[in-house]
């Protein structure tokens, strides 16, 4: 069996200071474009009923996982203990609808969420930053730029105003390269594909080689 690490050890690693610096500057370039994309269209989240927290999200990155868990250990102990609670209701449900084959997509609220807002905001995923604005995508490989829809409330507020260029495609070239870096640095070989629900659950990461 691969040796584990605490993920909370991970996150104080200084070896990785400078990586966790880079994906804090480059969620700051991704907060800015969408910003910007987001008030040239005049949308807003702001009363959203279709709350995207309610969205099964997967994530790829142990960076991400690691600085998530990062701000996680600065709440308090109690805090801590009830979105851990909420995480393990949330993954039990997940597991039963996809055991059920339900046809529906699965609709539940990030352990996160609490009474609306993201408890660990300034340290959520990518994805829970860039969702809700239409953007286009180059798949690796160089094959031809993808282009997807905005969320169900971007299309009732703003769905018939004209595409503004909004390209993810540079944001996940970077957040790779980072994500390479940190595995190189500690490590790890396997690859993440985790909820905000599954981060929150396990504490360890699988590390093969640490140097
Ligand atoms: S991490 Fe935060 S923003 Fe992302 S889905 Fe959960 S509560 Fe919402």
């Amino acid at each position: 069996m691969e040796p584990q690490r605490p993920v909370a050890d991970l996150a104080a690693d200084p070896r990785i200071e400078p990586v966790v610096k880079e994906l804090e500057s480059l969620y700051a370039e991704m907060d800015r474009q969408y910003d910007h994309a987001a008030a040239g269209y005049g949308f807003s989240c702001t009363g959203c009923a279709d709350n995207c927290c309610l969205t099964r999200f997967y994530h790829h990155t142990f960076l991400e996982y690691i600085f998530l868990r990062k701000g996680f250990e600065q709440l308090s102990g109690r805090m801590r203990a009830e979105i851990k609670k909420s995480a393990v209701q949330y993954a039990d449900a997940l597991r039963r609808a996809q055991r059920n084959g339900a046809d529906a997509p699965f609709r539940m609220m990030c352990p996160l969420n609490r009474e609306g807002w993201c408890v660990l905001y300034g340290f959520r995923p990518m994805i829970c930053r860039l969702h809700g604005i239409p953007h286009e995508l180059e798949p690796p490989g160089g094959q031809r730029m993808v282009f997807y829809h905005g969320c169900a409330a971007f299309d009732s507020q703003c769905g018939h105003l004209p595409y503004q260029s909004f390209d993810r495609t540079p944001f996940y070239i970077r957040m790779s390269g980072l994500e390479q870096e940190l595995k190189q640095k500690l490590g790890i070989a396997e690859k993440s594909k985790k909820t905000v629900a599954d981060m929150l659950i396990h504490d360890k990461v699988p590390i093969h080689a640490i140097s």
